[in-house]
């Protein structure tokens, strides 16, 4: 049987996600239910795949069903295209599996031209029923210039501006029938001005290009920014929608609105939303108009507010979860338009999940399924210190359209905050309204803050989806964009100046508030110990300080994985020492180095001991790699000339016979124990007498096991050596100590080489750690330090989908790990493994090492909720025997 490229909403459901996009199944599963929805169908998203495997074309057998289906729905709905009593008008949406919201294409009211509009208003003599007629019209030429032919937007603002500025008056609403009507034919001039064609008036010539410009829109740069981001894999493609029109732009007498269960800022169980009387969709998304709070509905329609109502219930009640609606109601009458499971703040998803649970409507493993792990990042960044911020008068109000504190200079453009990212600065992007070209300026910035827009703007609901700060809506400034200022509270601010915006409350601070710490407490904690009731996989961190490891054990780390020691001595009071050990050129000069760092680490290494309170403690020895410790600086050659009784001709000549071609493969890892063993032998004595004196301190309380770990080995012998060394030096401490210590000797798998050969390394090694930098660097062959100049080209030729850095690569990196798992565990069953590289705190990869069946994951301290959440998810979905 030949391939269904298309369905009517009827032959639909829920499930059918894959194939009809989120929003087709919604639809589907709304008419299933017996909702007021317009009945239209849905294109599939195989023939978006199709659409590009023909060379970007709709092929003729899926445009043959696609008229089959037109016809259905003009029975269905008793009109027709191009119908000049009963005209079908149609919007044409996007849909895929996983929501994109503002991402992708929409074009609303096609189906109009000429004789369409002037057959509509001879039938209809209200005069207001003329002025809605041109309107749609004005509206559906502009859409479809600015969508499917690429026409900018902005010619046809100035247009509008131009004809209200001409008659005098503020808003759109104001313009009457007879200016729109003009305003339309200006449309088409400009239509025919820009492309040297006119304006198509076939509905079906509309109707197809419309489609493919939904399909294009699939491969627009926003949404491979947005995929990239959110694991949307390309390969899904996109549905396109077909629905009939039901018109909010009617008259007063209907509007249109965009609504939430809960509150998607706080969770909170309430009906959110907003809505527009004598508007059409994009008027509230848009941020156009600021529209007005959804419980004012209830005054102006009573009747469709009061079903609306039970609308949300049912569709709660059927989705288990929060939900996003768009409707319209016309003439008084209810139709919805979409629903969606709603993008929800972090702080909004556990509250809602915590609360689901407690209504009875999930369980706990289906709360800790609904929350994004990397959402948890926001609630982890710093919070305004509650007493500055009481000590601090705000300057201003919008919405609280997604919570956080953002502090930082002013900048205008998306451009300059992508700049100011670069050069390490703290911005906050402020702008009169945003529109999906300034994500990446949005994703840049510390936060945003518009003028107009509600909390469903794009900015806002962008600003969510990304976890990032943003106060909407306050029209108390007045914005100069071309001169990059703004007046608030009768002060004007220019770009670079500093201003503090809370998402919460919606408050805007002249000037910056200090921040302090977020917590895991209330329902965060909640979510949380349901994660950890549920996950299999361990979850350690990487840290090199004291610090960083108590505020690790407070988010929740059972141990570290990870202690980069040449990470101490980037401290300005120790680089000097570090230097003249790798700048000795006899074993007395690296001796009498090493001796002056030896107490540096050892007190170093009590510190993290006493962090982590007896948790496992991995200390990886010395991995610099040395371009990142040679002195370039003029003084510090100095400094370093005269510490070691040198000249400084001496030193540079030393430095310049350290270098090498290529750092990252070079004179690093273990390969500097094998030179200088000496150099081995003092961390060894540094973490076992550090252990020793800590168990001492601690006695009763609790016994620490260091871990001592061999960085970029590939070689059995090589490891082997190293661990003799290490072995005889800890075992002479432990015997003059008089004491018992018990400690592990395993090595770091980050070399290909050292992967093909786990079963040998494990002959050795008691652990294994992946160092999956390392061996994503290797097993790619490309550096970590150089990939971002080229990576960027793999993506718009989509050769990779993602930075194989960022998310491990499961097909090659994730098979060296897999095989070094089983012939490790051939030879030693009881290895333990875990993986240090950046992956370990990245959702996908986690259940990537959960499915591997590693015993832990170890990553930065912020990440650490983060993997905990992620395994538990793994757990939950792929429960190991
Ligand atoms: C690794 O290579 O994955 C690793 C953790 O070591 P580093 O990043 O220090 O090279
Ligand atoms: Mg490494």
């Amino acid at each position: 049987m030949s391939t269904k490229y298309v369905y009517l909403f009827s032959e639909g459901n829920a499930n059918m996600r894959e194939l009809l996009g989120g929003k087709g199944a919604n639809l589907a599963e709304m008419t299933n239910i017996g909702l007021p929805v317009p009945q239209g169908f849905t294109i599939t998203t195989e023939a978006c795949t199709r659409y590009y495997d023909d060379g970007r074309q709709i092929s003729d057998d899926i445009m043959t069903e696609v008229m089959e289906y037109v016809a259905k729905i003009e029975e269905i709905n008793g009109k027709k295209f191009g119908d000049l009593k009963n005209p079908l008008l149609v919007s044409v949406r996007s849909g895929a599996r996983a929501s994109m919201p503002g991402m992708m294409d929409t074009i609303l009211n096609l189906g109009l031209n000429d004789d369409v509009v002037a057959a509509m208003i001879a039938g209809n003599p209200d005069p207001k029923f003329e002025r809605f007629v041109y309107d749609s019209y004005r509206r559906f030429i502009q859409m479809f210039s600015d969508v499917v032919m690429s026409v900018g937007k902005k010619y046809f603002e100035q247009l509008i501006d131009k004809m209200k500025a001409e008659k005098g008056v503020v808003y759109d609403v104001d313009l009457t029938a007879a200016d729109l009507k003009e305003l339309a034919q200006q449309f088409k001039a400009e239509y025919k001005n820009q492309l040297g064609e006119d304006f198509p008036s076939d509905p079906i010539v509309q109707l197809k290009e419309a489609i493919k410009a939904v399909f294009r829109s699939w491969d627009n740069p926003r949404a491979n920014v947005y995929r990239r981001d959110n694991d949307i894999p390309y390969s899904w493609g996109t549905a396109v929608t077909v629905m009939p029109m039901v018109f909010g732009n009617l008259n007063e007498n209907s509007g249109t609105g965009v609504a939430f269960t809960r509150d998607p800022a706080t969770g909170e169980k309430k009906l959110m939303g907003e809505f527009l009387t004598n508007a059409q969709g994009e008027d509230v998304v848009a941020g156009v108009r600021t529209p007005m709070p959804i419980s004012q509905m209830e005054e102006k329609f009573p009747a469709a507010f009061e079903q609306f109502k039970q609308v949300c219930a049912t569709l709660e009640d059927h989705y288990r979860d929060m939900q996003d609606m768009e409707f319209t109601v016309e003439n008084g009458k209810l139709y919805m338009l979409q629903c969606r499971n709603g993008k929800r703040t972090a702080q909004a998803a556990l509250k809602i999940a915590c609360d689901l649970v407690d209504e009875g409507m999930i369980d706990e493993k289906q709360a800790v399924l609904m929350i994004d792990p990397r959402n948890l990042d926001t609630l982890l960044h710093p919070q305004f210190d509650t007493a500055a911020l009481k000590a601090a008068t705000p300057i201003g109000k919008g919405l609280g359209a997604s919570p956080g504190a953002a502090c930082g200079q002013i900048v205008f453009t998306a451009d300059d905050a992508i700049a100011a990212k670069k050069a390490k600065k703290k911005v906050v992007l402020v702008r009169l309204e945003t529109s999906p070209e300034d994500i990446t300026g949005m994703k840049a910035a510390e936060g945003i803050l518009t003028v107009r827009g509600g909390m469903t703007s794009h900015a806002a609901v962008v600003a969510r989806g990304m976890g990032e700060c943003c106060v909407s809506g306050c029209g108390d400034i007045k914005m100069d964009e071309e001169n990059k200022q703004f007046e608030l509270a009768g002060k004007t601010f220019h770009e670079g100046d500093c201003i503090s915006i809370d998402g919460t409350t919606g408050n805007i601070y002249d000037g910056l508030i200090p921040t302090v710490d977020a917590q895991i407490a209330g329902e965060f904690g909640r979510i949380m110990g349901w994660a950890d009731k549920y996950r299999q996989l361990k979850v350690r961190t990487n840290a090199d300080t004291p610090k960083d490891a108590a505020k690790a054990v407070e988010l929740g780390a059972q141990g570290i994985g990870l202690t980069r020691t040449e990470h101490m001595f980037f401290d300005p009071d120790r680089i000097a020492a570090f230097r003249e050990m790798i700048c000795s050129d006899t074993l007395e000069e690296r001796v009498a180095a090493l001796a002056k760092i030896e107490p540096m680490q050892q007190s170093d290494f009590e510190g993290i001991y006493e962090a982590m309170e007896g948790r496992p403690v991995t200390i990886r020895f010395l991995d610099p790699p040395l371009h990142e410790f040679v002195p370039t600086e003029e003084e510090d050659i100095e400094l370093l000339a005269n510490a070691q009784g040198k000249s400084v001709e001496q030193i540079k000549n030393i430095i310049a016979s350290l270098h090498e071609f290529n750092p990252m493969m070079g004179h690093r890892g273990c390969r500097l124990a094998v030179t200088y063993p000496e150099i081995a032998e003092m961390q060894t004595r540094a973490v076992i007498k550090a252990a020793l004196a800590v168990n001492a301190r601690h006695a009763g309380e609790y016994t620490v096991v260091p871990e001592i770990m061999i960085p970029l080995t590939g070689e059995v012998k090589e490891l082997k050596y190293v661990k003799d060394v290490v072995v005889k030096t800890a075992d002479e401490i432990i015997a003059q100590s008089g004491k018992e210590l018990k400690y592990l000797v395993g090595t770091m798998i980050e070399i290909p080489r050292a992967a093909l050969t786990a079963d040998a390394m494990a002959t050795e090694a008691e652990f294994f750690s992946f160092g999956t930098n390392d061996l994503t660097q290797m097993t790619f062959g490309f550096s970590r330090d150089d990939a971002g100049k080229f990576l960027g080209a793999y993506y718009d030729k989509k050769i990779y989908e993602n930075d194989p850095f960022a998310k491990v690569d499961q097909v090659g990196v994730g098979q060296l790990v897999a095989m070094a798992c089983q012939k490790g565990r051939a030879t030693r069953p009881d290895i333990h493994l875990g993986v240090c590289g950046e992956h370990g705190g990245d959702p996908s990869s986690v259940e990537f090492f959960h499915k591997t069946g590693l015993d832990y994951v170890s990553c930065s301290p912020f990440r650490v909720p983060i993997a905990r959440l992620a395994a538990a998810q793994a757990a939950i979905k792929n429960p190991r025997k």
